[in-house]
C-alpha cells in the first residue's frame, strides 16, 4: 500500500478540488436512471394523449356537417372530412387546393360559390383559417344550399308581402295621375280651346302619362329584384361614369358637384347597371335636395374589405319622422316622386350583401353611404377564390 494515495480521479474532477466518491456515483446514476423513467412514463403518457386527441379529432372530422380541409405549407390537401370528399368530390388527400376551388364557381354573394351542376348543384360558404404555426391552412366548406334557397323564399315572400301592402297605396297612386291625364285629355275635346291653351293642356297630359309610365317601371324594377347579372368592374370607373351622367343635371340646377375615388383599380362583382341606377338614384336625390348654390359630393373609398359610396349634399336635410319611412316603398314629400328610388337602391345593394345607411339632421343636409362587400381576390391571388362564373 502506497503512503501516497495520488488524488482520485484528479483529471475527471468536476470543479476544483472536488471529488466524487463512489457512493455519490451510485446515487447519481440512480437519480438519473429514476429521471430516465420518469420521462419515459411521461413520454408514455403523452404518447396515449397524442393517439386519443388524434382519435377524438378523426371521429369529430367524421361527425362534422361541414366540410374540413387541411393544407400543408405547400397548399396541397394533408387532411380532409367525408363531407369535404362528398362536397368537392372524391379522394381529395395530395391534391393542390387552387386546382380544387377552379371548380368552385363564385355566386353573388361574396365568399359562398356553387359546386356541381344542375340538380346536384350545391352551394357552399368558404372560410379559411391559418394555422399559427404557418404550417399549413384550414379551410372550412358549409353546404348553404337549404340556407340559401330558404333565405330566397323568405326574400321573395317578404317582396310579395311588400307589394301586397303595396298594391292599396297602388290604387290610389294610379289613380290620382290617371284621373289628371284623362281630365286633360278630355278638355283637349273642346272646340273653343285656343291652340296655346291646348298645347298647354296636352303637354299637362304627357307628364301625367309620362309620370304614370316612371311609376309602372320603378314598380317592375322593385319587383323584379332578383334577376340581377353578374359582371366585373372598376369602382371608379363606375364613379367616373356616374359623374359625366349626373353632371348636366347638377349644371341645370346650379348644385356644385364634385366626386373621387380612392379605389385605384379595384373591381366589384355584381349588377353594373343596377348598382349604377342606385348610386344614380341617390345622387339625383341630393341634387333634387339641394338650393342653387349648394355642393353634392359622391366620394368611393376603400375600408377593408368593404366599398362605400357616400353621396353628400348640403340641402334641406331630412325630419327624424321622414327618415324612418325613407325607404318604405311610396314614400315621397315631392309631387312628381314615386317614392321608389329608396326601396329599389336598398334592394339592389342588399342583394349584393351591402346596405344603404343615412346620416341627416334638417337644414344640414344629408349623406347616404352605400356600402358593398369586396370580392374575393383575383383566381390566383387567393387560395378561397373560385372561378368566376360567366
Ligand atoms: P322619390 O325621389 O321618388 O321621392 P325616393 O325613394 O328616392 O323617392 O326618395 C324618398 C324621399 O326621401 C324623397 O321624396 C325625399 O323626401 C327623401 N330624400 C331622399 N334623399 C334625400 C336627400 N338627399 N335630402 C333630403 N331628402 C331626401
Amino acid at each position: 500500500m502506497s503512503a501516497e494515495t495520488p488524488p482520485a480521479a484528479s483529471n475527471a474532477a468536476p470543479g476544483a478540488g472536488q471529488r466524487l466518491d463512489a457512493a455519490q456515483l451510485a446515487e447519481a446514476f440512480e437519480m438519473f436512471a429514476r429521471a430516465s423513467e420518469e420521462l419515459s412514463t411521461a413520454y408514455n403518457a403523452l404518447q396515449g394523449q397524442v393517439a386519443q386527441l388524434t382519435e377524438r379529432l378523426a371521429v369529430l372530422l367524421g361527425a362534422l356537417p361541414a366540410g374540413v380541409v387541411m393544407l400543408d405549407r405547400a397548399g396541397r390537401v394533408g387532411q380532409c372530412n367525408s363531407a369535404a370528399e362528398s362536397l368537392l368530390g372524391g379522394d381529395l388527400a395530395g391534391r393542390p387546393w387552387d386546382e380544387l376551388a377552379a371548380t368552385l364557381n363564385a355566386t353573388e354573394t361574396p365568399g359562398e360559390a356553387t359546386v356541381g351542376a344542375d340538380a346536384g348543384a350545391r352551394r357552399v360558404s368558404l372560410s379559411e383559417a391559418a394555422l399559427e404555426s404557418g404550417e399549413g391552412r384550414i379551410i372550412l366548406l358549409h353546404d348553404v344550399t337549404d340556407t340559401h334557397r330558404m333565405r330566397l323564399q323568405a326574400e321573395r315572400n317578404e317582396r310579395l308581402a311588400a307589394m301586397g301592402e303595396m298594391v292599396a297605396g297602388l290604387a290610389h297612386q294610379l289613380r290620382t295621375p290617371l284621373a289628371a291625364a284623362l281630365l286633360y285629355t278630355g278638355n283637349l275635346k273642346q272646340p273653343e280651346l285656343a291652340p296655346a291653351d291646348r298645347a298647354r293642356v296636352a303637354d299637362r297630359a304627357i307628364e301625367r302619362l309620362r309620370y304614370l309610365e316612371r311609376l309602372i317601371r320603378d314598380m317592375l324594377l322593385f319587383a323584379r329584384g332578383d334577376s340581377l347579372g353578374r359582371q366585373r368592374f372598376g369602382i371608379c370607373e363606375l364613379a367616373g361614369e356616374l359623374v359625366h351622367t349626373l353632371e348636366p343635371l347638377a349644371r341645370a340646377r346650379q348644385v356644385g358637384f364634385s366626386s373621387a375615388c380612392d379605389c385605384g383599380d379595384a373591381t366589384l362583382l355584381g349588377d353594373r347597371k343596377a348598382l349604377g341606377g342606385a348610386i344614380t338614384n341617390l345622387l339625383e336625390n341630393a341634387i333634387q335636395a339641394t338650393e342653387a348654390g349648394g355642393a353634392v359630393d359622391l366620394s368611393a373609398t376603400r375600408e377593408g374589405d368593404t366599398v362605400l359610396f357616400r353621396i353628400r349634399d348640403n340641402g334641406r336635410g331630412i325630419e327624424p319622422a321622414h327618415q324612418a319611412r325613407l325607404f318604405d316603398p311610396f314614400f315621397t314629400t315631392r309631387a312628381d316622386g314615386t317614392g321608389l328610388g329608396l326601396a329599389i337602391a336598398r334592394g339592389v345593394a342588399r342583394a349584393h350583401g351591402g346596405d344603404i345607411a343615412v346620416e341627416s339632421s334638417p337644414g344640414k343636409g344629408a349623406l347616404f353611404i352605400l356600402s358593398l362587400p369586396l370580392p374575393c381576390p383575383d383566381e390566383g391571388g387567393a387560395a378561397l377564390a373560385p372561378k368566376e362564373s360567366a
